[in-house]
């Protein structure tokens, strides 16, 4: 599913006194397939940019086209739900989001919630269950007993379970230890590669994009200032400077980039958290 922005702009309350315009003039194509890296400091419009990708917000101007879909201010209804079946989204913290008795049922909820048989989505929660590398016998204990880290795969399973075509991700490994981030990226680079699934992650770790990304988004101040493979954008320091961001560490002591993105590094120099 090509992802396309055409000219869009975003503002928050528009036309009032609290207006704040969050996107300007962006233009940038996501091509199927494809693994993108979104970053950019704080306030730079990361998480306004994503949430124009599954219409829980619609430009201010301009036209967001996820395959034949088009959206665009005026856009109503089945569009919207149409774009929020082929896209998912994983949360920052998405572990706050659970709320079922037990951990099968509130893997199933996305996929009953957009019609998939009851029989089906249980069998796509079990094979979840197992990909995602949880007991098995998770599936019949509330969410609530379970470890941090396992309960963000239990709601990661939980959006993974309707078989998005493209998937979101903001922030995935915040606040998990060095471990637990590798463990994560590796399963969502897994799903990328093996399920052919589109994803974009929004991050604050220059190395995961580095790592991970076939193509790096850089956003400052609402607007996307650079784009391209992350052997382009992620090795200029001055460039990146400018937009308040830093070298991937690996650059800096390693410089061998190349190896970097070809993920041939050596594990140990890819794990601090800032
Ligand atoms: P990032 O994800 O890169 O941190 P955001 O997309 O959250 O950036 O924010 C972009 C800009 O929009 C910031 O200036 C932020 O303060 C503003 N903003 C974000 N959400 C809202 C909102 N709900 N109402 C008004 N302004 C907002």
């Amino acid at each position: 599913m090509d992802i396309s922005f055409q000219q869009v702009n975003f503002a928050y309350a528009p036309n009032t006194p609290f207006e704040k315009k969050a996107l300007h003039d962006i233009n940038v194509s996501i091509k199927t397939g494809s693994y993108t890296a979104v970053i950019g400091h704080t306030g730079s419009g990361k998480s306004t940019l994503l949430l124009h990708l599954n219409g829980l917000l619609k430009p201010t101007e301009g036209t967001v086209r996820i395959g034949d879909t088009l959206i665009t201010s005026e856009t109503k209804g089945k569009a919207l739900r149409n774009v929020r079946r082929n896209v998912g989204i994983v949360f920052q913290f998405p572990e706050h989001q659970l709320f079922e008795e037990t951990v099968e049922k509130d893997i199933m909820f996305g996929p009953l919630n957009f019609g998939i048989p009851e029989d089906e989505a249980r069998k796509r929660a079990h094979e979840l269950i197992e990909m995602l590398g949880l007991p098995a016998d998770v599936a019949n204990k509330s969410p609530f007993e379970l470890s941090g880290g396992q309960m963000r795969r239990v709601a990661i399973a939980g959006v993974l379970a309707f078989k998005p075509s493209v998937l979101i991700l903001d922030e995935p490994t915040a606040g998990l230890d060095p471990q637990g981030r590798r463990e994560i990226m590796e399963l969502f680079e897994r799903f990328h590669k093996e399920e052919g699934l589109t994803t974009i992650l929004v991050t604050h770790s220059m190395e995961d994009a580095a790592r991970y990304a076939e193509h790096v988004i850089v956003m400052h101040e609402g607007s996307a200032v650079l784009a391209g493979p992350p052997e382009e954008v992620l090795t200029d320091a001055e460039q990146l400077s400018a937009y308040r961001l830093e070298l991937p560490r690996s650059v800096r002591f390693q410089k061998d980039f190349e190896r970097l993105v070809h993920q041939q590094l050596p594990q140990p120099a890819l794990t601090e958290e800032k």
